[in-house]
């Protein structure tokens, strides 16, 4: 790819060529994750890169942004693989008005084609295996990054090995299975499935998409970034072509590994760097109580990431170690932002919150984003004219269990009109 200059650590700064490097910085063990560099004057002055040439495009997918991404045209045109993105951003103001503001808008990244926002980063991972003709792919997943990569490598006919935890809830696991994934469940959890998936790939030669290792799972997930300004553009602008995309104020994210944030971040840097946004949102993190890896660091004001023992119902953010918790912690920081953390409790009633407000079904660690924004909120955190996009990562039917428990069970009748007179009395 043209664009694609090389690599820069996002710990020391070495740079490195494309072809030098698949994975980390060899500095630090596997936690030196790599930015990618792109040619941001190659892209400005690429006339089918501006915002009015995107804005005519009718291709409504993450690929409407290609000429950013350091991937090549993956074609397989009308399958899943280019069916990722463009999810729908929702106004929100019942929801807004609440908690006393004014412009909250939710972007349903459960509307993937494997029903997360983990499908971002393996179509763009899987267009990289395509262009450099890797033979298999591997992850290590608490579900949804595995579902991602089985869904997007059987779109292209790739064979996909998937690592996960014994615990990930069963829509998930059934997922992998449907998708024809080589399925492995581990005894242990995501931390323990990561390090055998890093063995494993090195081992038998596969290409490793973990998350927070693989440099290119932010590429794709930067594309939300993209979306979210140029959505929030053509929702403002009444007519005509935008010469340039405007920012929202806020944008909250859950945070397990920290890698979304970190991607959004990234998207948001690159908008800046070309001109196309003229300042930066600040970035929002929730994590759940019992799996606060980076929000501690960030209080204590470092990037040295502490690991936790993660104990949250939020399963898609229950890390022990964040693996781009340095990025994460950095993407709020650098923005004015700030960490929010939820209880448990708080996470279930962000899912009825958002599902009867503004019609968006969440699994737990996809409410957590609102969760986040509600108590910002009660707080007296945010202004009330602030423009705020809450990001929701999966999709409710991934984890039926802890929906049940937030919606409570229905009732059960004789097939009579008096039992259901006494119920509706
Ligand atoms: C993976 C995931 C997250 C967190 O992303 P990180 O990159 O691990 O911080 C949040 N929500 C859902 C639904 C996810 O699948
Ligand atoms: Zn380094």
């Amino acid at each position: 790819m043209a664009n694609f200059l090389g690599y820069k650590c996002s710990l020391c700064g070495a740079e490195y060529a494309p072809d030098k490097i698949q994975y980390v910085c060899p500095k630090h063990g596997d936690s030196g994750n790599l930015d990618v560099v792109l040619d941001t004057t190659a892209i400005r002055y690429n006339p089918a890169s501006s915002p009015a040439a995107i804005a005519a495009s009718r291709d409504f997918s993450i690929w409407r942004y290609q000429t950013l991404l350091p991937v090549a045209d993956p074609g397989f045109e009308g399958t899943p693989l280019r069916a990722v993105g463009w999810t729908p951003m929702y106004r929100a103001d019942r929801l807004a008005s609440g908690l006393g503001l004014k412009n909250v808008f939710v972007k349903d990244d459960g509307r993937n084609p494997t029903a997360s926002f983990k499908d971002r980063a393996s179509a763009v991972v899987v267009a990289r295996a395509l262009e450099t003709g890797v033979k298999t792919v591997a992850a290590a997943s608490t579900g949804n990054a595995g579902a991602a990569l089985a869904g997007m490598s059987a779109a292209v006919n790739l064979p996909a090995v998937i690592l996960a935890p014994e615990s990930a809830p069963q829509a998930k696991v059934a997922q992998l299975l449907m998708f024809g994934a080589r399925v492995i469940l581990v005894k242990g959890n995501y931390d323990a499935a990561f390090d055998l998936t890093l063995a494993a790939s090195r081992e038998f030669g596969w290409y490793c998409r973990n998350t927070g290792y693989n440099p290119f799972t932010v590429e794709g997930k930067k594309t939300a970034a993209f979306e979210i300004c140029e959505q929030f553009t053509l929702r403002t602008m009444k007519s005509g072509t935008p010469r340039q995309w405007r920012a929202p104020d806020r944008i909250f994210v859950s945070v397990g590994d920290g890698n979304i944030i970190s991607g959004i971040h990234k998207g948001l840097k690159d908008l800046l760097a070309l001109g196309w946004i003229d300042r930066m949102p600040k970035m929002m993190g929730v994590q759940a109580e019992g799996s606060a890896a980076c929000a501690n660091a960030w209080a204590a004001n470092t990037e040295t990431i502490t690991p936790v023992q993660a104990d949250t119902i939020a399963d898609s953010i229950s890390v022990d170690l964040p693996r781009d918790g340095a990025r994460a912690v950095r993407a709020v920081r650098d923005t004015g932002g700030a960490y929010v953390v939820v209880s448990d409790d708080e996470i279930l009633a962000a899912m009825r919150d958002l599902a009867r407000g503004v019609a968006v079904f969440a699994e737990p660690a996809g409410a957590t984003a609102y969760a986040g924004l509600a108590k910002a909120a009660r707080e007296g955190k945010i202004g009330a004219d602030e423009t705020i996009v809450v990001m929701n990562t999966g999709n409710g039917l991934k984890d039926v269990k802890s929906a049940m428990k937030a919606a409570g069970e229905a009732v059960v009748i004789e097939p009579t009109l008096e039992a259901v007179k006494a119920v509706i009395s």
